[in-house]
């Protein structure tokens, strides 16, 4: 297949707006799949997303359509289905010169609807709207289409209508990818030397990392030596086909065609997403736009019981093998031992890693509150030195700098889109302004919905910002965000102390507005899940020497024996033992004993 008979795109939409049942039905209708395992979503290969339907991994399948009597290859380019994968989104939509925007005709337009258009406008795709669910009684495509003209500019002529579950309006749907679609003709030029995009990687346990890619220019085949633009590493070419969506060896791979191949890579972070890989030897300038991605989230991790460490950190590598954006850093509490400081690229990312290390690895882990990356200017020659330069990127609130060495602070910064009926619109304000939230846009979508567009630390938005605007508005809000980066931003460190001596795994680092509300409440917590003691324990949160909130727990006299009387002497003992074990479980901070459940609880998501 020549440039000029291949198309490259993928399907955009918000979760479960049926992308996945769309290619699915693509895949069938041109027999790449049999129709025997209908509904059995091909695309979306891992547990969890089959079970959270979105799609973490993208997946690809190329297949051959016929339009007006001439074969085409058409390579559907799936996409990671949100937001935490932005950089992966735009990158995988860069190996593409369309999209289908889909949006499903009962729900209507929604924030990740808005979120990837805008991904795939930004990135100069020729977009093709269509309207999914059709078939439902409740559907209404009219409405959905003014939608799409008020956000968008999209004409309601050119909305095309499908049923993916039913199967209809799917050929006219790659008529329109066929006729409308440009050819990656445009950008790929033959004659030159190999240049190569890669957009997705993973790991395969004997034959290293498998990468996906675009052939931009020239050609490849098995035996020939390419190179890393990021990394200057070479690799011989050992296997090289398409997705149909099974691994299809071939023995080229020519200009504008996307397809895998394997190269002995042993390491996903050496397979990065947005990386050019070129012949060796040869001068290449790379594609634009390489970045790697940053974690944005972080969270402690720790084994149940220490004795699974081993284990445990086992599990880590094996799923680090399949994620090179997860960054790893081992960290020790005393309360809940060795563990390790995870980095994440989002909340969704966070929820999906932990799913897959229990349910793929069998691990039993405690995960603490995610927390975000705080920068903080520092000033005079030996923090300087001490910590190797006058920024320092605080991951664990544990590692603030003091006080009197700190020239500023800032924290990231989100862009939010919440879309939602209108009637909950003060509830939304409200909830924003608690987080800090700066209002951007609020506009009218349709007769009762709004867009609102809020600029929002994205500390105040990484516990349960989502789960909060889902049960205020009864579950109709959506939600969605894109990064803006670290902006200046007065932040302190917020100490717990028991009777005078710090817990340093309570500190955390909070907004200067925010730090007596939050002191209070962590008093509050501590005050109902810390076992009174035989003596009275006064619980203070504090900045430096600043005390900003404080409560009692009153003493309590403790006889594990008052209960047996007479002589059952086994009892006794048994009871003695259970104290002593429980013992061991305790902290120690000055003179009061701290349980391990007690952090659970209060560090726990
Ligand atoms: P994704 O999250 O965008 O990949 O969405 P899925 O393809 O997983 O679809 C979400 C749900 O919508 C599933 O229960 C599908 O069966 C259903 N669905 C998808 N397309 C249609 C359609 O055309 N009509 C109806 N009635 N349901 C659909
Ligand atoms: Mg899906």
């Amino acid at each position: 297949f020549p440039p000029n008979m291949i198309r490259n795109f993928s399907i955009i939409a918000h979760v479960d707006h049926g992308k996945s049942t769309l290619a699915d039905r693509i895949l069938e209708f041109t027999g790449a799949i049999s129709k025997d395992i209908k509904n059995k979503q091909v695309l979306d290969k891992l547990q969890v997303e089959r079970e959270r339907g979105i799609t973490v991994k993208a997946q690809t399948a190329s297949i051959i359509y016929e339009h007006q009597g001439q074969k085409y290859l058409l390579n559907l380019i799936d996409t990671p289905g949100h937001v935490d994968f932005s950089y992966e989104v735009s990158r995988s939509l860069s190996a593409c010169e369309g999209a289908i925007l889909l949006v499903d005709a009962n729900q209507g337009i929604q924030a990740q609807t808005v979120a990837n258009f805008y991904l795939a406008f930004t990135n100069d795709l020729t977009i093709i709207p269509v309207l999914n669910k059709i078939d439902l009684k409740t559907a209404n495509p009219e409405a959905v289409k003014e939608q799409m003209f008020t956000l968008f500019e999209i004409d309601p002529d050119e909305v095309l209508q499908v049923s993916a579950k039913l199967g209809k309006g799917v050929t006219a749907v790659l008529d329109a990818v066929v006729k409308n679609v440009p050819s990656p003709a445009v950008k790929c030029n033959i004659n030159t030397p190999l240049r190569i995009l890669l957009f997705d990687s993973w790991f395969d346990r004997y034959r290293g990392v498998v990468c996906l890619t675009l052939v931009v220019d020239g050609s490849m085949k098995k035996g020939d030596y390419i190179t890393s633009s990021h990394s200057g590493k070479t690799y011989e070419v050992k296997d090289l086909g398409i997705l149909t969506p099974q691994e299809t060896p071939i023995p080229h791979l020519y200009t504008g065609q996307v397809g895998y191949f394997t190269a002995n890579i042993r390491d996903t972070k050496d397979a990065l997403v947005g990386d050019t890989f070129h012949q060796r030897g040869a001068q290449c300038q790379p594609l634009q736009g390489f970045r790697q991605a940053k974690p944005m989230v972080f969270a402690g991790v720790y084994p149940m019981d220490q004795r699974e460490h081993t284990a445990l950190k086992a599990a880590i590598d094996r799923l680090c093998l399949n994620d090179g954006s997860v960054t790893v850093q081992t960290e020790a509490s005393s309360a809940l031992g060795q563990g390790w400081r995870l980095g994440f690229l989002g909340l969704l990312h966070i929820d999906v890693f932990n799913q897959r290390l229990e349910q793929e690895q069998g691990a039993q882990v405690i995960t603490t509150t995610p927390s975000v990356p705080y920068k903080v200017r520092i000033r005079g020659a030996r923090a300087i030195r001490d910590y190797r330069g006058d920024e320092v990127m605080v991951t664990n609130p544990t590692l603030w700098p003091d006080t009197n060495v700190i020239v500023e602070t800032s924290e990231p910064f989100v862009l939010g889109t919440i879309i939602a009926p209108d009637d909950y619109l003060g509830a939304i304000i409200g909830l924003c302004q608690e987080r800090r939230g700066v209002q951007q846009e609020i506009r009218n979508l349709d007769a009762s919905r709004i867009i609102m567009m809020y600029k929002l630390p994205l500390n105040e938005i990484v516990i349960d910002f989502f789960d909060t605007l889902k049960s205020m508005t009864s579950g109709y809000a959506t939600f969605d965000y894109e990064d803006l980066g670290f902006e200046l931003s007065t932040l302190e460190k917020l100490d717990i102390l028991l009777n005078g001596h710090p817990v340093p795994e309570l500190s955390t680092i909070v907004h200067s507005s925010q730090a007596r509300k939050i002191g209070k409440s962590m008093c509050e917590k501590l005050k109902d899940t810390l076992p009174k003691q035989m003596f009275q324990i006064a619980i203070q949160a504090c900045i430096g020497s600043n005390i900003l909130a404080r409560t009692n727990i009153k003493a309590v006299r403790k006889d594990v024996l008052a209960k047996c009387y007479g002589g059952d002497i086994t009892r006794k003992m048994k009871l003695l033992k259970r104290q002593a074990e429980g013992k061991k479980r305790m902290k120690m901070y000055g003179n009061i004993e701290v349980p391990k459940e007690t952090f659970i609880d209060i560090l726990k998501r």
